[in-house]
């Protein structure tokens, strides 16, 4: 004992004696009183363990966490990407630039609805002068299965939209004259909230109806009250539009692509399961491209 008995009494500000006053003797850096290994000190409040023998295995029911999905989830639309064919050769994967039939060399050939939950969504952005790129990321966790029980895989450039909500987004736009009087902004147009340009410096504010409609998500402008549009010089003037339109989102990345458990099933045989799958996503800040008409 390294302690020694003479130390008795001495206690820390706690109360406690340094030394020899543990029914065993041993202690933490005490050293070798503890009877050449063997058995761990007890406490007194040590005792048995309450767990049974066997311990319980209760099934996970693969099925219900879809249905927590589905019923605590938003909607989401899943537009299956695939990489566009129309490219000169397979070796140097030059996509024709001009292509009609994708959007950048993206092209969606499968549309589904699926419920999922959104997480983490981190907020960064990027403010720029013309407009904020979003950086920030989210996790959606989403069912093995479609409601139509058909198996639903995700994967990179796959999109997901919210098609029952919309959020407010702005765009500066230059007026070109169409051949159908009607314009694109970078989202299908939900509703116009405020529209407006300036013009000699005196603020013209265009009203739906009035100036423009809304035609298939692009606005339309009414002839003879579209903004001015100067031939000689190839110019029209500005215009600001804020509007809403459905979030878009791109699959950045499989987080959990195979997520297996156990479930036992009615003739109780233990089934490999898949559980819910989770993407992590990122606002998409393209979708129509930039264009000049
Ligand atoms: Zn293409």
């Amino acid at each position: 004992m390294s302690g020694g008995n003479n130390n008795n009494g001495v206690g820390v500000p706690g109360g406690l004696p340094l030394s020899g006053a543990t029914p065993t003797g041993s202690g933490f850096g005490g050293g070798g009183n503890a009877g050449g290994g063997g058995a761990y000190p007890t406490s007194p409040t040590s005792f048995g363990s309450p767990l049974p023998l066997f311990i319980p295995d209760p099934s996970i029911k693969g099925i219900s966490f879809d249905q927590l999905l589905q019923n605590r989830g938003v909607k989401f639309a899943h537009k299956k990407a695939t990489p566009c064919p129309n490219i000169e050769t397979v070796f140097d994967n030059s996509h024709n630039p001009n292509c009609t039939l994708c959007d950048d060399g993206i092209l969606f050939y499968a549309q589904k609805d699926i419920w999922g939950v959104f997480h983490s969504n981190s907020l960064e952005k990027n403010f720029e002068y013309q407009g904020i790129w979003e950086i920030g990321n989210a996790v959606v966790t989403l069912p093995t299965e479609y409601p139509d029980g058909a198996p639903a895989e995700f994967n990179t450039y796959d999109q997901l939209v919210i098609t029952d909500f919309q959020v407010r987004m702005w765009e500066l736009k230059e007026y070109r004259p169409t051949a159908n009087n009607q314009q694109q902004l970078r989202y299908p147009v939900s509703n116009i909230e405020y529209m407006s340009s300036a013009v000699n410096n005196v603020l013209v504010v265009y009203e739906k109806g009035v100036h423009f409609n809304i035609v298939n998500g692009n606005i339309e402008w009414i002839a003879g009250q579209a903004p001015h549009f100067n031939v000689a010089e190839n110019k029209g003037d500005v215009y600001v539009c804020q509007y809403y339109a459905s979030p878009v989102y791109n699959i950045v990345q499989h987080l959990r692509e195979l997520r297996i458990t156990q479930e036992l099933n009615l003739q109780g045989q233990k089934m490999p399961k898949r559980l819910p799958q989770q993407v992590l996503v990122k606002r998409d800040f393209l979708r129509n491209g930039s264009r000049k008409e």
